[in-house]
């Protein structure tokens, strides 16, 4: 593991760098609040949702309206949804009424936030520039390049001085005030092109973010309790990250990382990394961006050092005409390149792509959607549809205002995400189909943040739906083993024959899958130069195994040993999948199987007869 002498400080250090007025007066709106004093609503209150034979979003408010604050069910009375877990959080302590999951996840706030069953939290870099050129990204000040200061997750992250820890902590402890468990954790580091930042940078970066985590939750009188906390930037020492590739807006360049560690606070990022097995927030998911032309077999290794699981690669367009009229700085056969890597290498690959740029039209769009799942160097296990904006300040906005650029329609780009949305195969999550900028921001072009319903209401009036993994989730609704099957789509892609197994109801809505990845035979006999090749040389721990790249099964993100009968998470669901993926792999003449674990879920991983090598957990078959 990585032997980083001179990475993370402790959460001490941060602590102290806190304004001290501002971490005394900031607390989560409702902590403050004692039950006790309404003890007798509330208990009527609680008694009322527990006895409610369904639920929907309206049920408790038709309760609070019956049970006000005076105890006449007055309007101006009425307790806010964080009183109420607080206060159910306050008298379960006491012993005052059992515990119940299924009470407080009634009073839960948004719930459905953690019903993929993991709580997400994400971090942005500290702004430094980022190697593109282009032409439609946003270089907004005081941020990372394509961000906005009113985007509602860069406006947290610069709050927070973009300081891992805080931001991470901010997170924790609003999951925390919502009532939500958040004891496993995917992180996603978002921020411009995360490989052109200094190593040194990335991995104090993951070690604080892993040092957020492995601290029990809310310590408001002595912890850094950072929700909120204003010109957190600290002084820490850690400034920047530095742009390997250019000179970074605030100065710094490759390498060039002011990192100062008290001897008595050092801690390698391999320890925090084993700490957080056992943490009290365990990270089961590490996602990271880059762009495809920094991909290279030494990149992934340091992904795989770093605890990275998942990598997010703006490719944008798959015409070598459209990326260089953008300025993209790669071609397509970078992408095929960068894929062809991640995938060897186990790990979970989401694209981005773009309709609308500059010099596409909705027909070149089509086609270009197309080679996504035509071309088997690609077929992505995950995408983002961000149709292209126009952002002040951007050389496309010149573009336009001289009448170069025509941002489509509302109704063309219905038509068109309709139409992509339609040939989504079933192994393919459709994560997003807008990205979320602030209206104003937009100059012009599509501003409808409802894109994914109004395309969904395109493809209904059709006779369509889509069939993508994120439509077809339970969610979080109770299933019973008996009505589940298993179903397997099998896809060749360059390097390797995948098997997206899963359990599902006879609806056809997934409870959960395994993305099991079987590298080419000609690949393992030959050892011929490809990818596969390439990243075997490089990390000989997984030369010539199978692969599984993704278990995930569904349900609420559960405390750690609570319990929700009819819940995917609790039917073993993981188990049974494994079983089945080292049946298959063992079938297809593997001896090996290995898998891409994040830090938090080496043990259960262990429990099922995969031992640690160096980057990834392995089985003989
Ligand atoms: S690579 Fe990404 S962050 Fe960098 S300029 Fe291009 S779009 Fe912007
Ligand atoms: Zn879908």
């Amino acid at each position: 593991m990585v032997d980083d002498t001179d990475s993370a400080r402790s959460s001490e250090d941060t602590a102290r760098a806190l304004d001290p007025q501002a971490k005394a007066d900031w607390r989560p709106r409702g902590r403050d609040f004692d039950a006790r004093q309404h003890q007798d609503e509330l208990l009527a209150i609680f008694a009322a949702v527990r006895a409610a034979p369904t639920w929907d979003q309206h049920a408790l408010l038709r309760i609070l309206a019956r049970h006000g604050r005076d105890g006449k069910g007055s309007v101006p009375g009425y307790f806010c949804k964080i009183e109420l877990v607080t206060a159910y959080q306050q008298l379960t302590a006491a012993g005052v009424l059992p515990f119940e999951r299924a009470v407080l996840r009634r009073l839960q706030m948004k719930p459905v936030r953690t019903s993929s069953g993991v709580a997400p939290v994400t971090v942005l870099t500290e702004p430094a520039g980022c190697p593109g050129r282009c032409i439609f990204c946003p270089d907004a000040d005081g941020m990372p390049k394509s961000y906005l200061p009113d985007e509602p997750g860069a406006r947290r992250a610069a709050q927070c001085g973009f300081d891992p820890y805080l931001q991470v902590r901010t997170r924790l402890e609003t999951f925390e005030a919502m009532g939500h468990a958040a004891d496993k954790v995917e992180l996603l580091i978002l921020g411009g092109t995360w490989s052109a930042y200094s190593r040194k940078y990335r991995e104090w970066f993951v070690a604080r973010c892993l040092d957020a985590l492995n601290e029990e939750a809310a310590r408001s009188e002595t912890g850094p309790s950072a929700g909120g906390v204003v010109a957190a930037r600290s002084e820490t020492g850690h400034s920047a990250g530095g742009v390997e590739a250019a000179r970074s807006k605030t100065g710094h360049s490759a390498g060039d990382h002011p990192v100062t560690v008290s001897p008595c606070h050092q801690v390698t990022l391999s320890q925090t990394q084993a700490r957080n097995e056992t943490a009290p927030h365990r990270n089961v998911g590490l996602v990271i961006e880059t762009r495809p032309d920094w991909v290279t077999p030494d990149e992934v290794v340091h992904l795989r050092r770093l605890g990275v699981t998942k990598v997010q690669l703006g490719v944008q367009s798959l015409d070598d005409r459209i990326l260089a009229l953008n300025q993209r700085g790669h071609d397509v056969a970078a992408v095929r390149r960068a894929v062809g890597l991640l995938r060897a290498a186990g790990f979970k690959l989401h694209l981005h792509w773009m309709p609308n740029l500059y010099g596409a039209t909705p027909e070149s769009d089509r086609a270009d959607f197309a080679r996504l799942w035509a071309d088997p160097a690609l077929r992505p296990d995950e995408l983002k549809i961000y149709p292209c904006s126009i952002i002040a300040g951007t050389e496309l906005y010149r573009i336009w205002q001289a009448g170069g650029y025509r941002p489509y329609t509302d109704e063309e780009l219905v038509d068109l995400v309709a139409d992509c949305k339609a040939t989504i195969p079933p192994y393919c999550r459709v994560n997003r189909v807008f990205r979320d900028i602030p209206a104003d921001d937009i100059v012009a072009g599509v501003k409808s943040s409802n894109l994914r319903q109004l395309a969904h209401a395109r493809m209904a009036e059709r006779g369509q739906v889509c069939r993508c993994i994120r439509c077809r989730e339970v969610r979080g609704n109770a299933v019973g083993e008996e009505g589940l099957g298993l179903v397997v789509h099998a896809y060749e892609t360059a390097g390797s024959t995948e098997q997206f197994l899963s359990y599902e109801t006879a609806e056809g809505r997934l409870a959960g899958f395994l993305r099991l990845s079987l590298p080419a035979r000609e690949t393992c006999e030959t050892f011929e130069v490809s990818e596969t090749s390439k990243v075997w040389a490089a990390i000989p721990e997984i030369a010539g195994a199978a692969m599984i790249r993704e278990v995930h099964v569904y349900g609420p993100a559960l405390e750690i040993g609570a319990e929700n009968a009819g819940e995917a998470q609790h039917l073993g669901l993981g188990r049974r999948l494994i079983a089945e993926a080292k049946a298959r792999a063992a079938a297809a003449g593997f001896n090996r199987l290995a898998v891409i674990s994040a830090i938090g879920t080496r043990r259960y991983y262990e429990r099922l007869g995969f031992e640690r090598g160096e980057l990834y957990m392995a089985a003989p078959l």
